[in-house]
This record gives structure tokens, C-alpha cells and sequence, in this order.
């Protein structure tokens, strides 16, 4: 596909940030179809959501975030990538999903970790760090047939 690029209205930098959020938004459908449903991956999960607390690099007490997201089952797929919240971040987010598929196949209620932010903001390593404690319930054992 050829693409003429727009040079009036908004102007380049606008049309690019729009190309490369539209890219971004597309990888991102592309790995979750890659990484399948969730349900697949943990059939005996019932419910599950995790609670986020995140801070910035410099330990400060303000622009924290505190936040719970409970996640649906039916339709999530098997891709837990936590966004950063800082908006000036570039290529953050915090990619747990290979300790979240671990813990939810050992049937774990509980479970916790921390991660720090990769990405960058205003020329500097973003650095946020983002604590989470994830609370998972699960359907019985397999029932004997009745
Ligand atoms: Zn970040």
C-alpha cells in the first residue's frame, strides 16, 4: 500500500505520531492474537484482577498511580502488558505476562512482583516502577461426573 503522506493541516509531526500509534495499536492486536485467549491457557480461571501501584523513579510521594484492573476472563487474551502511565513515556508498559502465566498454571491466589519502566521520557530512562499483587480464583478440580 502507497500511502502519499499529508503535508497540509496538521503537518508532518502529527501524521507520524498518528502512523506510528496506529503501528503500535496493530503490533499490539498482532501479539495478543499470537499469544491466544487466556482461557485457554488457564481453563480453570474464575476470576482474576490485579492491583497496581506505580511510582516514579524518583521515589517521590506525588504522581503515583494507584489502580485496580480486573481482567475478563472470557475475552482477555493470554498478554499481560501493564501500561505506564507516564504520558510522555515512549515504548514503556510493563510486560508480566510470563510470571502471570506461570503463577495462574500452579493455581496460585495470590501473587506478587515489581518491574521497572523500559521505555523513555524526555530524553531520560523512564524508570517508573510498578508494583502489583494479583488475586486469582479458580473453578474446582475437575469434578467427578455425577
Ligand atoms: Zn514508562
Amino acid at each position: 500500500m502507497n500511502v502519499e503522506p499529508r503535508v497540509d493541516g496538521g503537518g508532518m509531526m502529527n501524521y507520524r505520531k498518528n502512523l506510528e500509534r496506529k503501528a503500535r495499536h496493530a503490533e499490539r492486536l498482532a501479539r495478543e492474537d499470537a499469544a491466544g485467549k487466556l482461557s485457554v491457557h488457564a481453563p480453570d480461571l474464575k476470576d482474576f484482577s490485579i492491583s497496581i501501584d506505580e511510582t516514579p523513579r524518583s521515589g517521590s510521594a506525588t504522581g503515583g498511580t494507584r489502580y485496580i484492573r480486573r481482567v475478563v476472563i472470557a475475552s482477555a487474551p493470554a498478554l499481560f502488558v501493564l501500561p505506564c502511565s507516564d504520558p510522555r513515556c515512549e515504548d514503556g508498559g510493563y510486560d508480566v505476562t510470563a510470571e502471570f502465566l506461570a503463577a495462574l498454571a500452579y493455581r496460585r491466589t495470590v501473587f506478587e512482583g515489581q518491574r521497572s519502566c523500559p521505555g523513555r521520557s524526555s530524553m531520560h530512562d523512564c524508570g517508573r516502577v510498578l508494583r502489583y499483587v494479583a488475586t486469582a480464583a479458580y473453578h474446582d478440580e475437575k469434578k467427578a461426573p455425577s
